[in-house]
């Protein structure tokens, strides 16, 4: 009986006892929040008072599970961007400081997946479970945390691979009016990354819902959208959401950076985020400066695009590459957003709306294009003859202005034209089709070497295409090595390669004893 009662004893004492240290372990968490009140809504932004501690940047919650950015923090007012639907909020709403910046969940399962820039899926799968979340803006990596730009981005398109190449952590612009195939080059660049080992990050910026469902169905048709993360902003979206977009997709990607793997990121487009920015900015009353942008307009994109760089070894040695995008209007690159974007990033593609009508696909205008960087990167064996092909280029398409008023030309200038013509038809190229590193430098070798100059305008594609296979079939493996890799081209390796691209090009060669000059367009 004595003994009963002690273990009953013992067992109170027991529960009693973690009762009693649970009592003492718990801290009341009464946290002191500010509520404010909304004084006025507009589109897009929301004017709130009575949030005295309130930080720049800071999120802030309405009711109806919309939340904003303290934009302009005031005395008496905060300005705050809404990144969601106006009509939720209403004036005498509360308030709530979130005590935080705006952020986003990062983590691999986003790959795959189209998502806003809120982290919310738009796919109708379910949300990211238990990722960690980072803040959509953030400081770029210092410069001791950044090495060389030393490997090539290959985009499988020939005129960007042999004369504007791009290297992984560059920023190269691509620029246009419109319709001129930005996004396509943009899109062929993913698609080309297929089994690379590259992640993707395509962000769409105010576009229409359509035209992201086509691209999204086009990566998906590609096999490119399971290493890819679609971030959209649509255009009938809250401008806060265009505005962060960019921001949140970036995040997004160094998520990959930071764990040491290469990563592409496309802005499409940074007009359309400028737009957003400066709706913002004039509703908030801030004042506008030239072309009715905001003073900070240069600042806002440059802290962005600073963000795409290659980390050193120590930290992880990851890349972010990035491809923004830039409508310009009536073939204007000296406006004022084309400008800015052209003296942030390292390098321009730009699209000429006149090649593009002549059907010189994709319409890359070589002479208003160049790599600041990637050209380090390229592969040596382009880099050998890249720039003999571009200079060739240029100096024809110069001629061809003359040529066209049916002047009389000298043999040489005929011969320049005659090549010329050859390059460009070389570098033509239809959508989705990246043509492999190997068969792209077998041609280029062949163009410098002048094969092609022999072979009618007419029989150019085909031509090129007999190149293309011969150099997938018949180029030894060890030579094939060679042309990947970082070394100089040897005499008898490029001999090796022209060789085989004249045997692939007999069949199309005029008779020699006809000995016509090559056919003009
Ligand atoms: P927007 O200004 O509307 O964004 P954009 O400049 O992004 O247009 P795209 O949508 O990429 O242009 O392309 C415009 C059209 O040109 C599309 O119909 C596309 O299929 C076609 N196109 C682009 N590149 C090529 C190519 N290399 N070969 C054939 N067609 C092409
Ligand atoms: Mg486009």
């Amino acid at each position: 009986m004595n003994a009963a009662s002690d273990s009953l004893q013992v067992a109170f004492d027991r529960v009693f006892g973690a009762i009693d240290q649970a009592r003492r372990a718990f801290v009341p968490a009464i946290v002191a929040r500010e509520v404010g009140t909304v004084l006025s809504v507009a589109t897009g932004i929301v004017r709130v008072g009575g949030l005295p501690g309130v930080g720049y940047a800071e999120l802030i919650r309405f009711p109806g599970d919309v939340s904003g950015i303290a934009f302009n923090v005031d005395d008496a007012e905060v300005g705050v961007v809404l990144l969601g639907e106006n009509t939720l909020v209403h004036a005498g709403d509360q308030a709530l400081r979130e005590g935080r910046v705006t952020d986003v969940a990062v983590g691999d399962g986003w790959l795959g997946r189209v998502i806003d820039p809120l982290g919310r899926p738009l796919d109708g799968q379910s949300a990211l479970p238990g990722e960690r979340r980072a803040p959509i803006e953030r400081p770029a990596p210092t410069i001791m945390a950044r090495s060389p730009v030393v490997v090539p981005l290959q985009t499988g398109l020939k005129v960007i691979d042999a004369l504007i190449p791009i290297g992984r952590g560059q920023r190269e612009l691509i620029l246009g009016d419109r319709q001129t195939g930005k996004t396509s080059i943009a899109i062929d660049t993913i698609v080309n990354q297929r089994g690379r080992d590259v992640v993707c990050v395509y962000c769409a910026i105010g576009q229409r819902a359509s035209a992201v469902a086509k691209v999204v169905a086009v990566l998906r048709r590609e096999e490119a959208l399971a290493y890819t993360v679609v971030v959209v902003a649509e255009g009938n979206d809250a401008p806060g959401l265009s505005y962060i977009a960019p921001y949140a997709a970036t995040s997004i990607a160094e998520h990959f950076m930071e764990a040491g793997r290469d990563v592409l990121i496309v802005y499409d487009d940074l007009t359309q985020h400028a737009r957003a920015y400066r709706e913002l900015s004039l509703l908030l009353g801030r004042p506008p400066g030239r072309e009715a942008f905001p003073g900070d307009i240069f600042y806002i994109h440059s802290r962005l695009l600073e963000r795409a760089t290659h980390l050193n070894k120590a930290h992880g040695g990851g890349s972010l590459t990035a491809l923004p995008i830039i409508e310009t209007e009536a073939e204007d690159i000296s406006a004022y957003i084309p400008t800015n974007l052209i003296s942030i990033t390292d390098g321009q593609i730009y699209l000429s709306p006149t090649l593009f009508q002549l059907g010189v696909l994709p319409a890359v205008d070589v002479g208003k294009s160049v790599s600041r960087v990637g050209g380090k990167a390229q592969l040596a064996a382009f880099r050998a003859v890249a720039g003999d092909l571009k200079l060739a280029y240029a100096q024809f398409e110069e001629l061809e202005t003359f040529a066209r008023f049916g002047a009389h030309l000298d043999d040489d200038t005929q011969q320049s034209i005659t090549h010329g013509q050859r390059i460009r038809a070389c570098l033509k190229q239809p959508e989705l089709a990246p043509v492999p590193v190997e068969a792209q430098i077998a041609i280029v070798l062949a163009l410098s070497a002048g094969l092609f100059d022999r072979i009618p305008m007419e029989r150019m594609s085909d031509a090129e295409h007999a190149v293309r296979d011969a150099a997938e079939k018949s180029v030894p493996d060890a030579v094939r090595q060679r042309l990947l890799g970082a070394d100089k081209l040897s005499d008898q390796d490029r001999a090796a390669v022209i060789a085989v691209a004249r045997q692939a090009l007999m069949p199309f060669a005029p008779a020699p004893q006809a000995g016509a000059p090559a056919t003009p367009v």
